[in-house]
């Protein structure tokens, strides 16, 4: 090893993670290293942009430097894929492990998600040689478990257990990434943070999670949207933001006394507090609020409550996304009739809201909306089909 790129023992810091360190992180660490400024930028693009998975791929960097690295315990710090399940729609659900063996799930879903897509009819499509998809939205996770309670979901019964690191959230896309080749530029990738998990409770990793993807992976903001339980300061801060994606509102009633019941933090903040803070966040062009609503039959699902939600919105430029509850082991919903749906889609749309019915992706493996749970249950979903080889030789099913 040279002296030049040796990392002198009083000034090495605790070696950990590089992914998810920000250019300023990247910058203090190469100086503490006893390296150029410029270092910060090399390593930034080679985390980012190439995505490597270990520090020796960071070719741009002298093996000294690679090697003094990898002895002080650097590492890129990546999730890890451990196990994966294939639906009969190509819908894939991972199960992402994290370097102190805590999981979260991820979700890719090729040909978008249907309802995250604003914008689809105007865009051209992209067809990569040697791929069967022309574009894919991710769904990212940002808390290990959730804490918000909502009645509906399956991740809610594993209660908190851990914030991720803006790290481990942009892990999760560039793992995903990386198993299906995607070039950024090339092909069209939409993510959504509406895994597991409330982001706007881990607000500040969740942020500067989204810069990084901005800033490093290189996917527009445009072409993400975070989904919110209805945190009402957290909602008030995200419309400061320079950067950030689109924000969803998860709704799910049309009044105060059927949302507590089915999402108790209601009580701390009411629906008509999370509109005003709604209100502050500056929409920019072509840009809409959209508001979720999982429809559960009987509940939420008649016509009173479409005229009520048609009175919400009055005034904010938004759509609805509604989605069928999707049932789980343990949640005493059931699901809405057609006609139900149908309807309740008709009163929207002749309201003047685009409504949307969200198709339901990876049912069978129980990767549809609000069926994340990681595998807290032995064998939580039902048989899984058609796993393909690449699945299979990557890991074992879940
Ligand atoms: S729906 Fe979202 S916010 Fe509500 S419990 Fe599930 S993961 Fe948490």
């Amino acid at each position: 090893m040279s002296q030049q790129h040796e990392i002198p023992n009083a000034v090495t810091p605790p070696a950990g993670p590089l992914f998810g360190l920000d250019i300023d992180d990247l910058t203090a660490l190469m100086l503490r290293l006893g390296q150029k400024r410029y270092r910060a930028k090399q390593i930034h693009e080679a985390l980012y942009r190439q995505r490597v998975e270990s520090v020796e791929q960071i070719a741009v960097f002298p093996v000294a430097l690679r090697q003094g690295m990898t002895d002080a315990g650097f590492r890129i710090g990546q999730p890890a894929i451990a196990q994966t399940a294939r639906s009969v729609d190509g819908t894939e659900r991972y199960l992402m492990r994290m370097a102190d063996g805590e999981t979260v799930e991820t979700v890719w879903m090729p040909d978008g998600d249907g309802g995250e897509e604003p914008d689809v009819a105007d865009e051209p499509q992209f067809e990569t040689p040697g791929s069967s998809y022309r574009r894919a939205t991710i769904c990212v996770s940002s808390q290990v478990g959730c804490a918000v309670n909502c009645q509906f979901c399956l991740t809610a019964k594993l209660g908190i257990r851990r914030n991720l690191t803006a790290g481990e959230i942009v892990g999760q896309v560039a793992a995903v990434l990386n198993r299906h080749a995607v070039a950024i530029g090339k092909n069209r990738i939409n993510l959504v943070f509406m895994g597991m998990g409330e982001p706007f409770l881990n607000y500040a990793e969740f942020i500067k999670a989204v810069r990084l993807l901005v800033t490093g992976l290189g996917i527009p903001e445009s072409r993400m949207t975070v989904s919110t339980s209805g945190i009402e300061p957290a909602i008030r801060a995200f419309a400061l933001e320079p950067i950030r994606p689109r924000l969803a509102l998860s709704l799910n009633a049309s009044n105060d006394t059927i949302r507590e019941g089915i999402m108790p933090i209601t009580r701390k903040w009411n629906i008509r507090k999370l509109l005003d803070a709604v209100g502050t966040i500056p929409l920019r062009t072509r840009e809409w609020i959209t508001f979720e609503y999982v429809l559960l039959g009987g509940i939420n699902d008649l016509p009173e409550h479409a005229r009520e939600v048609l009175d919400l919105l009055a005034g904010i430029r938004s759509k609805v996304n509604l989605i069928v509850w999707n049932p789980g082991p343990g949640i005493a919903y059931t699901q809405p009739s057609a006609e139900a749906v149908a309807r309740f889609q008709k009163l929207l749309v002749h309201g003047g809201i685009p409504t949307y019915i969200r198709r339901p992706r990876g049912r069978d493996i129980y990767a549809a909306c609000g069926q994340l749970k990681r595998t807290i249950d032995p064998a939580p979903a039902p048989p899984l089909v058609a796993l393909s080889e690449a699945s299979r030789s990557a890991a074992p099913a879940l």
